[in-house]
């Protein structure tokens, strides 16, 4: 017994120290990649490559991936327009940028919201994940090391080792955005801050970018703790530590952008049957916003919808649905200005708690979705 808890008391003893150090350096970390950002944002405004958002190549919004829209949108026009149709650009455009979508209220809603909030709260989601990446994986590394005897010293990461370490921090990094999102629906309270990313009743690639930054940094922490327990582990098995391939990585990043941009957008790109049920296709997230009963906490999943599958949340769409976008009972309605995106969901949690007090026996039993007094 006494082992024991000695052992409990190093792995408590190992977390404190850590947390402390962490803490600190996720601050100083955050002050600094803010600094770094704006001086980089400066520097891209000069530079027209990254136009028309001033952002690097791996964000989703640079002109390889608008263009990687705009050629996927082409190639799924050409197959379905009307046997005999004649092809003008104006009809192209029409199907790929419809008035009703991006002359759309919310769709300038979208572009506000993400140009206001954008710089602060992308930096903030940004080092959050970094900081409680590092953080938690020296708290990880050393309980791991106050648990079992470590291995041996000599032991250097082979290539394969190096593989596996990236492929694990990939899968980690989309299981742990998989259980965030997850209890951003099935917790009431984190449900008023995601229904933000929700309030959208058209989509466009903008709107990938409509979260409350409480709900975006609870994320960041979620996916931050998985990639942890992965490079925890593993600095643990290599004292000597283990190169990152970060092409792997990059190379990931880069293929899911090139249609990732039409997961917030009207057209619907399926992957098939069974595709679907290991990669989340940009028709999944479609359903994901859908405001009927029968879309309801469906696809969670970001890249792989392995998760979704395993966790009894996956819906593969057998057929080209019409989804309609937005909260059930019209309630998106109440999110119409900047302001209100990022009030309503403070009004709202507030409101949740109080009235749970009052009425808490049925509350509890309701979902998420039942407690806005929706239909089904
Ligand atoms: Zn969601
Ligand atoms: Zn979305």
């Amino acid at each position: 017994m006494a082992p024991l808890i000695q052992g409990i008391d190093r792995v408590l003893q190992a977390m404190f120290e850590n947390l402390t150090v962490a803490t600190v350096a996720a601050w100083t970390a955050y002050l600094d990649k803010i600094q770094r950002e704006i001086s980089a944002f400066a520097g891209r405004l000069g530079d027209p490559s990254t136009y028309p958002f001033a952002v690097p190549p791996t964000h989703r919004l640079h002109w390889y991936y608008l263009f990687g829209f705009l050629a996927i949108a082409f190639a799924l026009y050409l197959r379905r327009k009307p046997k005999g149709e004649a092809f003008t650009i104006k009809r192209f455009l029409r199907f790929w940028l419809p008035g009703s979508v991006y002359r759309h209220r919310s769709s300038l809603l979208d572009l506000k919201f993400y140009l206001f909030n954008g710089v602060f709260v992308e930096i903030a989601f940004i080092t959050v994940l970094i900081g409680s990446f590092f953080g938690f994986a020296g708290v990880f590394e050393t309980a791991f090391r106050a648990l079992w005897p470590g291995p041996d010293p000599n032991l250097t990461a082979s290539p394969s080792a190096e593989f596996a370490y990236m492929a694990a921090i990939i899968l980690a990094a989309d299981l742990g955005f998989f259980i965030g999102h997850y209890l951003s629906h099935k917790v009431p309270l984190l449900w008023e801050f995601h229904k933000v990313h929700h309030s959208a009743p058209v989509l466009n690639p903008l709107s990938n970018y409509r979260f409350h930054p409480v709900d975006r940094i609870l994320l960041g922490i979620f996916i931050g703790f998985s990639i942890a327990l992965i490079k925890g582990g593993f600095g643990f098995a290599y004292p000597d530590g283990v190169a990152e391939m970060t092409a792997v990585n990059v190379g990931v990043l880069l293929a899911f952008n090139l249609s990732a941009n039409l997961r917030h957008s009207h057209i619907w790109l399926s992957y098939g049957w069974h595709l679907n049920h290991i990669l989340s296709s940009p028709a999944q997230h479609q359903i994901h916003h859908g405001s009927e009963p029968r879309h309801f906490d469906k696809n969670f999943g970001l890249m792989f919808s392995l998760w979704d599958w395993i966790a009894g949340t996956l819906y593969v769409p057998r057929a080209v649905e019409q989804v309609r976008f937005g909260l059930s009972g019209r309630e998106h309605e109440e999110y119409d200005s900047l302001w209100r995106l990022y009030s309503l969901p403070f009004v709202k949690a507030k409101a949740l708690l109080w009235g749970r007090a009052a009425r808490a026996p049925i509350a509890r039993s309701e979902g998420p979705r039942r407690l806005k007094g929706q239909e089904g």
